[in-house]
């Protein structure tokens, strides 16, 4: 017998597949989707096995050397799933399933055993046995206390070590055993289901009658309307038919509470699943979704892999998140894997969000979406008043932070003693320095960026490359004492606020105060037990989390996001906003919101001030319109990359000319343009984007320049299908 074997080549991850013959001892265990090590020159390395034939090659081939991660495989589900996602972001068929797996399977990993082993030691049920080395060997003191212990019972082999047990084991006294154990054992504090209102109901009643199509909805639910009380009653199904369902979040930062309530939930019948388990504990979780151990899966966005003979759900919340597209090669986005994986099961998808993305919204409205709607809040909760203070009157106020409104909401809140959030939707202290003296102004040597300085390390951050410096005080250039900083970051605004309340307890949340592990579900676990009375944060705050006693959220600068130029910052900016003024007023408090900016009249902004998402998406959809934008048409974004900026410019002028000319229809080719930022890490960028309705050109296109490129070791080029950002 013969395998074809898929293995990586090179750092661009390349398809190979070569074939090797199966040795007998093999024949049983090499299957298709086994990892496998083979011979390859004078290394060895690993691979997937793709098919198996027993035609006699007519070359002399080599044998596989063995079988790697025995226990773990992938099925034929997960491979073809990965030729769809080589088909559709003209990714290798390697990187593909690279992607799909957790670390433990990746073929480029070559440690073998992942598996938790606890061992336990037992007394050896022959008793006389056990007697006679008790009284014949006169047993020393040390033995007879463990002899004793484990005639209570065995117990576990570390909590007795030592020269006395490995005696005892080596007379055949003692006995072991290995367990495979799970790193992750979840607490599970009883919840019981609410049963649901009216609303809730109609929803899920209309999932429930089809639970055995292909079907996408689209629950548009305002914040706090009960949309996951209404995903666990639909998991609570599925799994009663004894099937299974994934459950996708965008984030970790979200996940901590509702993996809380699904846990409560569930128990020990979930599975999770996200980027900041360790490899041990993705092995882990990963082999009791393979056994069939648990129905219900929760993670990120590569919980989509997870491999579920019975799928009978896909549950996307938050559905217009940007977490669902992968930003590196394979571009791959989670709703087009889960319609996927929802064709091969015949399961449905439930897309949910208070902000549903601008083109789920045109399909809902279409009808290719089923559309429910729960517009109400749960219990007495309403959503809150919005209000919009404009920044340039608090200016000549000399208020650069906080507006004398936002100011006295503040302080009204925490007399109630309810909870303060403020967003600031940027990292740092500040985001530019500049020299008052000569205009000098701080970019990263290898980017074509602004440090952002960093006050509580005293250091200038590149925030593309991590490229670092010590903040002198000192210009470079003029050698004056003249570095100004301007732009708020949240650190500035943790100061401010730490000296403006010295007796309130404020806590910052950002990648920089999260980035260690565990440290997220502390400052939520904090915060939910009103450890501190106002919470400073970046987008992270603004989305899922559930906490009863903020009742004001201010958001200090609202054009922030509002300034990004690109074709989504209303439809982002929109969302962001909604979804952070949806975290005041959650329970019976009533809410209150202050959005600060330079632009009150702004048409996205006063959307959020009547909560009118239907305002803004029709708004939205008529400038898409216009402009030809998705969802009126389609895109594709080409980044052509390089160190050396003369190749650059000239290869993304040849690939613009090829494309114009070979791309008859309709097609409508933009660039190139220096993209943005032009240079990251000392590479030069360029972009092409197309514009496209309907085309049959475009993939032969792409996959004729994509194998051109591919072995160019000077140019990159990325393919982007569908881009978030362009
Ligand atoms: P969403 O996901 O839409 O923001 P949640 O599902 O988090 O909303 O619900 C908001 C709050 O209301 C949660 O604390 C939840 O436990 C509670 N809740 C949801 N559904 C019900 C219900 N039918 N009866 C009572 N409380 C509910
Ligand atoms: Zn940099």
């Amino acid at each position: 017998m013969y395998a074809n074997v898929l293995v990586q080549y090179g750092v661009k991850s390349l398809d190979h597949t070569f074939t090797y013959h199966i040795p007998d001892e093999l024949v049983s265990s090499v299957e298709v989707g086994r990892k496998v090590s083979v011979p390859f020159g004078s290394q060895k390395i690993n691979g997937f096995v793709v098919s198996i034939t027993d035609k006699k090659q007519d070359i002399e081939v080599k044998d596989i050397i063995d079988v790697v991660t025995k226990e773990l495989k992938l099925n034929d589900e997960l491979l073809s799933l990965g030729r769809y996602i080589q088909e559709k972001t003209f990714c290798s068929l390697i990187s593909a399933y690279q992607t799909m797996l957790p670390t433990s399977m990746k073929v480029s990993n070559s440690k073998e055993d992942y598996s938790l082993k606890k061992v336990y030691v037992y007394l050896n049920s022959d008793s006389a046995l056990v007697d006679e080395y008790v009284h014949k060997h006169q047993a020393a003191k040390k033995q007879l206390e463990i002899i004793d212990i484990l005639r209570n019972g065995e117990c576990l082999k570390k909590d007795l070590n030592g020269a006395s047990l490995r005696a005892l084991l080596d007379n055949f006294v003692v006995c072991e055993r290995v367990q495979e154990a799970y790193r992750i054992n979840p607490l599970k504090e009883d919840e019981e289901a609410y049963s649901l209102n009216d609303e809730q109901e109609k929803a899920f009643k209309t999932i429930v009658n089809c639970l055995d199509e292909s079907r996408v909805f689209l629950l548009h639910g305002i914040t706090g309307s009960g949309k996951t009380e209404v995903y666990m009653h639909l998991i609570s199904e599925v799994v009663k038919k004894g099937q299974c369902a994934i459950m996708l979040v965008p984030e970790i930062s979200l996940t901590t509470q509702i993996v809380k309530r699904f846990y409560n939930r569930f128990g020990d019948d979930v599975a999770i699943f996200h980027s900041s388990l360790s490899d041990g504990e993705k092995y882990d979780e990963y082999k009791k979704i393979m056994n069939g151990e648990v129905h219900v899966v929760v993670g990120t966005r590569s919980a989509i892999f997870t491999p579920i003979n019975d799928l009978g759900i896909i549950i996307i919340d938050e559905e217009h998140s940007s977490n669902y597209k992968q930003d590196n090669n394979p571009r791959y986005h989670a709703l087009d894997m889960a319609k996927w994986r929802s064709d091969y099961h015949k399961c449905p998808v439930v897309l949910g969000s208070a902000t549903p993305k601008l083109e789920t919204m045109a399909r809902a409205k279409k009808d290719v979406y089923t559309y429910l709607e729960l517009k109400k809040r749960i219990g007495a909760s309403v959503l809150p008043d919005v209000k919009i203070v404009d920044m340039s009157q608090e200016i000549r106020k000399r208020n650069l932070i906080l507006s004398d409104e936002l100011q006295v909401s503040i302080m009204d809140t925490l007399e109630k003693d309810e909870q303060v959030m403020l967003l600031i939707n940027r990292r740092g202290y500040s985001t530019i320095m500049t020299c008052l003296s000569c205009g000098y102004t701080y970019k990263c040597p290898h980017c074509d960026i602004s440090l952002t300085y960093h006050k509580s390390s005293n250091h200038l951050r590149c925030h593309y490359c991590g490229y670092t410096v010590i903040k002198s005080d000192r210009c470079p250039n003029c050698k004056e004492d003249g570095i100004s900083d301007y732009g708020l970051g949240t650190e500035k605004v943790e100061e401010f606020i730490k000296k403006q309340y010295p007796s309130y307890r404020v806590v910052r949340m950002d990648t920089d105060t999260t980035s260690r592990k565990g440290s997220h579900e502390k400052i939520i676990r904090a915060i939910e037990n009103h450890e501190y009375d106002i919470v400073i944060g970046t987008q992270m705050i603004a989305k899922g989390l559930d906490f009863k006693k903020v009742t004001l959220v201010g958001v200090i600068n609202a054009d922030e996001s509002l300034n990004i130029p690109d074709f989504r910052s209303g439809e982002n900016t929109f969302s962001l906003l909604a979804q952070v003024a949806g975290r005041a007023g959650r329970s019976d408090l009533p809410g209150k919101v202050i959005i600060q900016s330079f632009n009150p009249d702004n048409k996205t902004l006063n959307f959020v001030r009547t909560h009118d998402y239907i305002g803004n998406y029709a708004y939205e959809m008529s400038v898409r319109k216009m402009l030809k934008y998705p969802p009126y048409c389609y895109l594709i974004s080409l980044k052509v990359s390089s160190k050396s900026y003369d190749d650059v410019s000239v290869e993304a002028n040849k690939i613009a000319a090829y494309l114009r000319r070979v791309l008859t229809d309709e097609t409508i080719i933009l660039g190139p343009t220096t993209a943005s930022p032009f240079k990251i890490n000392n590479v030069y960028r360029f972009g092409i984007v197309l514009k496209y309705r309907k085309s049959e050109q475009i993939k032969e296109a792409l996959e004729f320049l994509d194998k051109e490129y591919v072995l160019n070791k000077s140019i990159t080029l990325d393919i982007d299908v569908d881009p978030l950002r362009i």
